[in-house]
C-alpha cells in the first residue's frame, strides 16, 4: 500500500505542478489515476431496512484501494474544473501546498490564511520595521 500511495503522491505533485504551470497534464498522470479506479470494484446490493429496500454498493476492493481511491476522485475532480488559472502555488515559498481560489476577486495568495497567511504578513510587518530603524 505505501508504494501505491507513495505513486499517487508522486501523480497527484506533477498533475498540481503542471496545472499551476499551465503545462499539459502527462497520460501517465492520467494511467495511474485510472489504475487505481480499475481495482475500486463494487457491485449493486438490495438491502431491506424498516420500511422496505435500499439499494447500496458493496465494494470488493482492497483496503487500501477504498483508502487512496477518494484521493484519486479528488484528483478527477479537479482535472474536470473549467479554469485551471484559478489552481495556485502557495505565495509562500517554504511552502509545499496548491490551493484552488474561490476568492471573490481571485486575488487570493495563500493556501491558508491561518498558516502561511498570517506567516508571511508577520514577516512582512517585521521587515518594514527593521527597515524605518535603519532610517
Ligand atoms: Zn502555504
Amino acid at each position: 500500500m505505501l508504494e501505491q500511495a507513495k505513486t499517487l503522491r508522486a501523480t497527484l505533485w506533477v498533475v498540481a505542478e503542471r496545472i499551476a504551470a499551465c503545462r499539459p497534464i502527462p497520460d501517465s498522470a492520467i494511467d495511474t489515476i485510472n489504475r487505481l479506479w480499475s481495482q475500486h470494484l463494487s457491485y449493486p446490493q438490495l438491502v431491506r431496512t424498516k420500511g422496505g429496500f435500499e439499494r447500496h454498493e458493496h465494494s470488493v476492493a482492497t483496503q487500501h484501494v477504498k483508502l487512496l481511491a477518494p484521493l484519486a476522485e479528488a484528483a478527477s475532480d479537479l482535472l474536470r474544473l473549467p479554469d485551471f488559472t484559478l489552481i495556485k502555488k502557495c505565495g509562500n515559498a517554504a511552502c509545499i501546498l496548491y490551493f484552488y481560489d474561490t476568492s471573490k476577486n481571485h486575488r487570493r495568495n495563500w493556501c491558508s490564511m491561518h498558516l502561511c497567511g498570517n506567516r508571511m504578513k508577520v514577516a512582512a510587518y517585521f521587515e518594514r520595521k527593521r527597515r524605518q530603524a535603519k532610517r
